[in-house]
């Protein structure tokens, strides 16, 4: 099958598994009414979609896999704490489709279509039925014009939604019009795609072409997001071959979460074995309180004391990656603890949001079940 095929059969076995839901026969026998109905609900929000390929990688029957809980609507998706807007990208938004959080970077939301839909996505508002708004970039001369107008910007991030499902043609047209800007001499993808959708890369030559032609005008990094070491599949690792042929530099973004990757074996695994086929760890993001997905978080303090175990199984190359809160004021590095009552949090922040004036370092104050950093 081509990636489109497989796409289209992606959307076929989601609607037969959205029909079972609840999936075990053990569940479907023992689960309560009320707890149906919750589940029914949160697929009603935002529909399940799972990526054909990976479907396999599934145990169905587990309710703990945690590449099910990844994808499979679940009964505390009906609590409505925390915010569809977690970074504050409304503030962000210059032009319909067009962020300009950072100076120098640019941020175009190309689409809101994904080959799967993660359960905890923080842009799941784009996606999902309940809040209907249209976000992706409407006229793209606009957002390049605003581009164009602001040499302070040197770097644009195609983000959505998952950029790679975009037609070659589209993506084509997008570099395209990057390329006539002159102080743009970087563009980054964020995808999923390589863990979702490896065939994207493997079974499009003209996609290949493309990078290709436009690595000569600027440098083309993929972004790529996994959550878990079993998504590192052959066809996956071979999707990754098929990027750094082409000339891409590949870099690595992990969402932290509960009950999916915040163990220290499966996170010190999954970075070496990314590190192992190019892809350079850059951000661990810890969870965020997305609105229908708070289910996920859990405490800082347990974090950093994770992130520290991991970094003291992993050589140097492999342990660079910062430990980021990506906040409304920009992306805060958490570095560390300070014992006490109260503890004390050590951050620094990375990058800051246009316009607000941060100190580099900074304390605060933390409880052992702070599990978020407000204003
Ligand atoms: S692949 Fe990324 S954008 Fe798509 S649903 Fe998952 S987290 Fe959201």
């Amino acid at each position: 099958m081509n990636w489109k095929e497989e796409l289209i059969e992606s959307v076929k076995i989601s609607q037969q598994a959205d029909k079972l839901l609840p999936l075990s026969a053990v569940e479907r026998d023992t689960l309560l009414e009320s707890l149906r109905e919750r589940i029914s609900q949160a697929k009603q929000q935002f529909p399940m979609m799972v990526p054909v390929g990976y479907a396999d990688l599934i145990d169905w029957e587990n309710p703990d896999d945690p590449l099910r809980k990844l994808l499979l609507p679940s009964e505390f998706e009906i609590d409505d704490a925390g915010s569809f807007d977690t970074s504050g990208e409304e503030f962000s938004t210059v032009v319909q489709g067009l962020q300009h959080k950072y100076d120098q970077t640019a941020v175009l939301i190309v689409t809101q279509a994904c080959a799967g839909h993660c359960r905890y996505c923080f842009r799941r508002r784009l996606m999902s039925r309940d809040v209907l708004v249209k976000e992706t970039i409407e006229d793209l001369q606009e957002a390049i014009a605003y581009i164009s107008n602001h040499p302070e910007i040197d770097n644009v991030l195609l983000s959505g939604g998952d950029p790679m499902i975009c037609h070659t043609n589209r993506l084509k047209n997008i570099f395209k019009a990057l390329a006539a800007i002159p102080h743009i001499w970087q563009v980054r993808i964020s995808s999923k795609l390589p863990a979702f959708l490896p065939s994207r890369f493997t079974s499009d030559p003209e996609l290949i072409k493309v990078l290709q032609e436009y690595k000569s005008r600027f440098q083309i990094v993929i972004q790529c997001h996994y959550d878990h070491p079993r998504e590192l599949t052959a066809a996956s690792i071979s999707a990754l071959d098929a990027l750094q042929q082409a000339g891409c530099l590949l870099t690595s973004q992990i969402a932290l979460m509960k009950g999916v990757n915040n163990s220290i074996d499966t996170l010190s695994e999954l970075f070496k074995k990314l590190h192992r086929y190019g892809v350079i760890p850059q951000y661990l993001f810890h969870p965020r309180p997305v609105k229908h997905a708070t289910h996920f978080q859990f405490p800082i303090v347990e974090g950093i004391e994770l992130v520290e175990a991991v970094r003291r199984l992993c050589n140097g190359s492999v342990k660079r990656f910062r430990y980021i809160l990506t906040h409304e004021d920009g992306k805060l590095e958490l570095v560390g603890v300070i014992p006490g009552n109260p503890m004390q949090l050590v951050t620094k922040w990375q990058q800051v949001r246009r316009g607000v004036d941060k100190p580099e370092l900074m304390l605060v104050d933390i409880r052992k079940d702070t599990c978020w950093i407000d204003s």
